[in-house]
Formats: C-alpha cells, structure tokens, sequence
C-alpha cells in the first residue's frame, strides 16, 4: 500500500498552509468563474529516505459559516478511504471548537491513526496551549507552526515511522516542467496543437488524479515533458485575451509552476516590452529560459538573417546572452522538436553538477588572473568555490571580505563560469561568504 497521509480539519485552521510547506512548493491557480483560488490537493514529499502522498482534504469543505454534517462527513471520508495516516488539524490560536469536536466524532470511527496537529503554534507561548485538545480523545498531539515550519520536523519523524516502506517517488519528479508564455496572437495556442499534431506524441492528461487537470504530460521522440497551463484562464473569451492584465497574470502563473519558460515571440515584431516584464518575472523566480521566435515563415531571409536577429534580440535584454533562440514556424510545424529538445536541455543544464574540485581549478586560475580590485587598501582573496545543492545553478565563494564584492566582479564570475561550463539558459547565482 502506497504511504499516503490525509490532513482533516475545520476551514481555517491552517491545513493548506501546511500542505504547500509539505510539498515545496506554493500552488494555488485562479478559478475561472468565481475568480477565487484554488489549491492543489495532493502532492509528493519526502522525510527521511521515505515518499509519501500528501492529500489536503480542505477543499472539500468551504470557508462559510454553514458547515454541514454532511461536507465534513465526505471530507473525512475521503481522508479515510486514501490515507493511511490522518492528521486532524486543529488552531491553538483560535482553541477548541464545536467544530472541531463535529469532526473528531465521525473520525472516531477509524481504526488508522489519527495524529492532532495543533497549528498556529508560532510562539513558545502559545504551544504550550494545546492542552485542551486532549478532549478530542487522542493522546498524539504535535504542536507546529506551518507558517514557521517549527515543529514539523518531529511531526513528521512520526507520521514515517507508520511508514514501513520507502514508498514510491513523485512519479513527475525529474521531468521538465514547460510553461508557454508570449503575447496574446504570438502563436501560443498554434506552437501547442503542433506538438500535440506530432505523430510521435503522446498525451496524458493528468487529470484530478495526482495533479491538477491542467498540467499534461507529453512523451515525444523518447523524451517527457509537462507542459503546465492555467488552463481555466485559456478558456477565457477573446474579449479578456485581448487585455494585457490577463495574459500578464496568466503568464506569472505558469511561471511561477514551471523549470523552464518557453517565451513566444512574433517574428515580425520582436522583442516587445511585456516580453522583457515576463523574462525578468522567470528571472527573478530562477527560472530556466528559452526564446521562440515565431512565424519565421514570413520573415523574408539570407544566410545571415538568424545572426541579426538574435544579436538584436539580445541586445534588449543585456546582460543576458545565456538565453537560446530557436526560430521556428508553429504552422508549418518547422524546427518544433529542436524547440521541445532545447527546452529540455534547459532543463538539464539547470540540473547540472559541478565537482568542487572542477570549479575550483578553472575558477581560482581565473581569479588569480583577475583578482577582484583592493578597497580602502584591503585585499580580497578568494579562497574556495563550491556549487550549492539547488535547483538551479547557485555557487558559494568563500573570501575573507564578501561585503567588498563588487556587482560588476560578481558579473565577470557568471560570465567566467558560464565560458567553462555549458549552462546555456539557465540562470547562475552566486553568494559570497567568509571564509
Ligand atoms: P485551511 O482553510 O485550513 O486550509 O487554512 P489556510 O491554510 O488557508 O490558513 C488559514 C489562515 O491561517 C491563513 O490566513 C493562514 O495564513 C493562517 N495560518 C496558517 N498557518 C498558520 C500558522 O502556523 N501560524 C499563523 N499565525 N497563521 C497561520
Ligand atoms: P496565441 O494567442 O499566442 O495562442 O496565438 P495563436 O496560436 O492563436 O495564433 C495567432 C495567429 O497567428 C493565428 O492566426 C495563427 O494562425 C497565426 N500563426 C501562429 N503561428 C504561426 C506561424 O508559424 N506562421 C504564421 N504565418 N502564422 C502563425
């Protein structure tokens, strides 16, 4: 039996707070009619060598004030049908609750354990106020703080101890998540239909099941993808397409799920101003780039069009020149397999690992060559440079006076370590620390 975990418990006590702390990463996506958010409800995550499933039940009963027998009756189930572990979450701000007692009575029932969660616990002071909840009738109490992460980890030392397998790993771990973003007309929808027209593709909508029904994902020429999508916003009337705002949120959105970013450009209009807010959006959340160029098929052309045009591409977002350009035609499916290819290469260079001792023989020769400038007649030595273990490409350098690094040294370090090592699209960050 696979390891699944259920959290239960009144709306507000914090269980979705938790949830996103659980799996990493903060989900939340527009609701199309009501314009309210929605969050994902089942995620992987992992505690010391053992892989669980993470459902967050709360969706199922709603933030109002009439809560019925009946909503927290089919939230509890669903907890109890899935899970073999249940984590009754309950508010030590707000104390015991009618409410709370409601669900401890129908989860009474069960024979699988039942840990109380007492949340909100952000103060010495307050976790040791969970006294009360011992009424509920359970003897396991965690006091936790999801939104400081205190006491989660004892939290979890015990809900992997019911766990006796290792259990099975996020089946979408490793697989390049692809957002598709550009202006409204750029050819967005037109790029996706000829992916999904390529005989070789294989489609999987992976829907409701473990992840959110707008993510799909593909398998084409032997290599798997997922293209992530706020699928609801796609939807929407040509009407709202039309107004900026809504292709800006939609973008920020998929960036914000995704590794890489796939960036759609017309051809016959360039690089435009929203084009350069939506990079520097995938810039400041670390995100892999790759440029499109679309519609190539009207752009009249020599030998030496594709250089100009990317030198001019470039030349509007200095000082990134790290990022690929793949020209391509989505209507006439021209070059969209070496768009998906690179897009993964992206992603791999994202994922790549530097040995200390590689990057530390290129990089110190460099620096010795090229020292950073004396401050006020202070030296400063570099001593040691290790990559850091992130998603993306982050190293340390450790010197005996970081604070004297200046911006334009750090620049001329990225530059130095993307000559040496091929990390074309992805973004490099560097931190000082003393040695
Ligand atoms: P849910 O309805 O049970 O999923 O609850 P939410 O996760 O939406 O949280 C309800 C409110 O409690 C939000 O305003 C959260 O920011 C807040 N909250 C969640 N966890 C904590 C916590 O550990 N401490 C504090 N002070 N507030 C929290
Ligand atoms: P989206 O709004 O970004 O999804 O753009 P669409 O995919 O709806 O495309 C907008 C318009 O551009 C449509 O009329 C497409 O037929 C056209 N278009 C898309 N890709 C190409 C292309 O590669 N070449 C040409 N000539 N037209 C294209």
């Amino acid at each position: 039996m696979a390891n699944v975990v259920a959290i239960v418990g009144r709306p507000n006590v914090g269980k979705s707070t938790f949830f996103n702390r659980l799996v990493g990463y903060k989900k939340a996506i527009m609701d199309n009619e009501s314009g309210i958010t929605r969050d994902r409800h089942y995620g992987y995550a992992d505690w010391i060598g053992k892989n669980f499933t993470v459902i967050d039940t709360g969706g199922y009963v709603t933030n109002s004030d009439d809560v019925f027998e009946g909503a927290i009756r089919t939230q509890v189930d669903l907890a109890l049908d899935e899970a073999n572990i249940i984590l009754f979450m309950v508010d030590v701000d707000a104390g015991l609750t009618d409410l709370d007692k409601e669900f401890a009575k129908i989860l009474r029932k069960t024979k699988k354990p039942v840990i109380i969660v007492a949340n909100k616990a952000d103060t010495t002071e307050k976790s040791m106020m969970y006294g009360e909840f011992y009424q509920l009738g359970y003897d396991e109490i965690f006091c936790v703080s999801s939104q400081t992460g205190s006491g989660t980890g004892e939290l979890l030392d015990k809900v992997v101890s019911h766990f006796p397998d290792p259990g099975i790993e996020d089946p979408d771990a490793g697989i390049p998540r692809i957002a598709i973003v550009g202006r409204p007309n750029v050819g967005k929808s037109s790029f996706l239909n000829a992916i999904l027209g390529t005989e070789r593709s294989i489609v999987t909508d992976i829907a409701g099941t473990t992840r959110d029904s707008i993510d799909t994902r593909y398998t084409m020429f032997g290599k798997d993808f997922i293209i992530t999508d706020t699928a609801g916003i796609r939807k929407k009337s040509k009407v709202h397409e039309d107004v900026e705002f809504y292709s800006t949120i939609r973008a920020v959105t998929s960036i914000e799920e995704s590794d890489v970013i796939i960036l759609i450009l017309d051809a016959e209009r360039g690089m435009e101003s929203q084009d350069i807010n939506i990079l520097r959006i995938a810039q400041e959340r670390h995100k892999g780039v790759l440029i499109l160029v679309n519609k190539w098929d009207l752009i009249e052309k020599d030998s030496k069009t594709i250089k100009a045009y990317t030198e001019d591409v470039l030349s509007k977002i200095q000082p990134n020149n790290h990022i690929p350009l793949v020209f391509i035609s989505a209507i006439n499916k021209q070059r969209i397999f070496q768009a998906i290819e690179k897009a993964i290469e992206v992603y791999e260079n994202m994922s790549k690992k530097i040995t200390t001792s590689e990057l530390n023989s290129v990089l110190l020769a460099e620096i010795e060559k090229y020292p950073p400038p004396a401050i006020k007649g202070k030296y400063i030595r570099i001593k040691y440079v290790t990559q850091l273990p992130m998603h993306y490409p982050c190293f340390a350098f450790f010197c005996n006076l970081p604070q004297y690094i200046k911006e334009s040294y750090e620049r001329f370090l990225i530059n130095k370590i993307r000559s040496h090592f091929d990390l074309e699209g992805a973004p490099v960050r560097l931190f000082f620390r003393k040695k």
